[in-house]
């Protein structure tokens, strides 16, 4: 997160020129906060390193796919990377041409071939030979062929964490390498495919290049490969993956997030040279991640013998990844702090019923008090996308901000359409004297 975006100006967090404490106002707590000059900022930069190859940023919604963070990207050219019908009709909907859409994802029903299929998507990545007979099928039942990718597993160890790391061959991603190439050269029983490139996503939040460079030299060899074997590839898709800086207050680590892009464009100009092949990209987590904060207010603060809880009206319902994986977000005072205000280990939790609705453990914080603000940064990415309405909290309101303007980009989920999903089955409301008070008390139905 570029200091830029989320400065403090007398004291008080904006986002951009918007007070943070404003919006806290305007669409109570918790929200979340994405700072549209952040997110153009983080696709420009990357696409300017990425600049005379042929290439198309298909963004990863899977990361945040709230329709006006999409539109923001598309407005600037981005494709999206797709991983379920849902998020195919986002980036429809948030007007990206089909002909930059990539389906991806292992389990792809036949229902969510068919919709890509109609919609025209630029190509299928496809991760096993039985979701290629079945793409075929359906693809001639509709006529047409299917535009695809194989993705294939490089056999790479990222370097990420093991429930994020996807290019090992213990991984349940892709097609292993030898075997790709034995059913790509033996195309004759799947009429309804067109080969048109290989593929590959080796992790998330990869913080080591090296193992990029492994991917796709061993991707490229491949291709060279069956293209001499007679088979049309024309296009190669890199993935995602790059990681971005969570400790962010400390500019050593914004830098070294920029230098990772720059690293990164190094090795794909480096490989791309002289190369055939139109490439694609699948940022997710760079684009978004520094660019949002989730902000919330402090409840209580409570001293059980040595130790301090901060408790929040933000939970793991909201955020999980630091519940999931242990994940570190730097958490900031909406207020800043005094300068000579003694920092205080303590533990920051959320108001839900397990002990893992820890947020931060033992983090020296500034003096908090009753209704103070504090906000969560990088929580662009992976954060309201894994909410959930869990202990029955509805989802969190999200706020997009570009300069001095702020819009309610989704709303507050209203308590009547969480809980008036439920239904009560019929014995339950079979009553003889046709007093129906559980009914009644359901709203909706
Ligand atoms: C998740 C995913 C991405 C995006 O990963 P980031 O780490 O957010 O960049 C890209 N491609 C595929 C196939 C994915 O599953």
């Amino acid at each position: 997160m570029s200091s830029n975006y989320f400065p403090y100006r007398d004291g008080q967090l904006h986002v951009s020129q918007v007070p943070v404490a404003r919006l806290a106002e305007e669409v109570g707590t918790p929200f979340y906060c994405y700072s549209a000059d952040a997110l153009e900022n983080s696709y420009r930069s990357f696409a300017a390193a990425l600049s005379g190859l042929p290439a198309t940023i298909c963004y990863a919604l899977k990361a945040n796919s709230n329709q006006a963070v999409i539109k923001t990207f598309a407005d600037l050219g981005a494709g999206a990377d797709v991983v379920s019908e849902g998020e195919l009709r986002r980036a429809l909907a948030a007007g990206v041409p089909a002909e930059r859409i990539v389906f991806a994802g292992v389990g792809k029903t036949g229902q969510e071939m068919i919709a890509g299929l109609d919609a025209g998507i630029m190509q299928f990545n496809v991760e096993s030979l039985a979701e290629l007979e079945l793409l075929s099928q359906v693809a001639q039942q509709r006529g047409t062929t299917a535009p695809v990718a194989v993705r294939v597993n490089p056999n790479v160890d990222a370097g990420t964490l093991d429930q994020i790391t996807t290019g090992r061959a213990d991984s349940k991603f892709g097609i292993d390498a030898t075997e790709a190439r034995d059913f790509l050269t033996g195309t004759g029983s799947l009429p309804g495919i067109r080969f048109e490139g290989l593929a590959v996503h080796i992790g998330s939040q990869l913080t080591d290049i090296a193992p990029y460079r492994t991917t796709f030299e061993r991707l490229i060899a491949l291709y060279h490969e069956l293209r001499e074997a007679g088979l049309p590839l024309r296009r190669l898709d890199l993935g995602g993956g790059i990681g971005i800086s969570y400790k962010h207050h400390l500019q050593e680590q914004v830098e070294e997030a920029e230098q990772r892009v720059r690293d990164y464009a190094q090795v794909v100009h480096g490989l791309a040279d002289g190369l055939d092949a139109e490439l694609v990209f699948e940022p997710g987590r760079l684009l978004v991640g520094n660019a949002g904060l989730l902000v919330t207010r402090v409840l209580y603060v409570k001293d059980n013998g040595e130790r301090r809880f901060v408790i929040v009206d933000a939970a793991m319902n909201d955020l999980l990844r630091p519940s999931l994986y242990d994940a570190w977000h730097e958490i900031l005072p909406v207020s800043a702090a005094a300068a000579n205000a003694e920092l205080r280990p303590v533990d920051v939790v959320g108001p839900v019923c397990e002990s893992t609705d820890t947020f931060a453990k033992q983090r020296p914080l500034p003096p908090l008090k009753k209704d103070d603000l504090l906000v969560f940064s990088s929580a662009g990415a992976y954060s309201f996308v894994m909410a959930s309405t869990y202990n029955s909290r509805p989802l969190a309101p999200e706020v997009l901000v570009r300069g001095d303007r702020s819009a309610i980009v989704r709303a507050r989920m209203e308590y009547d359409a969480m809980i008036g999903q439920d239904r009560l089955p019929d014995w339950q409301n079979e009553r003889a004297d046709g007093d129906n008070p559980q009914k009644t008390a359901l709203g909706a139905a």
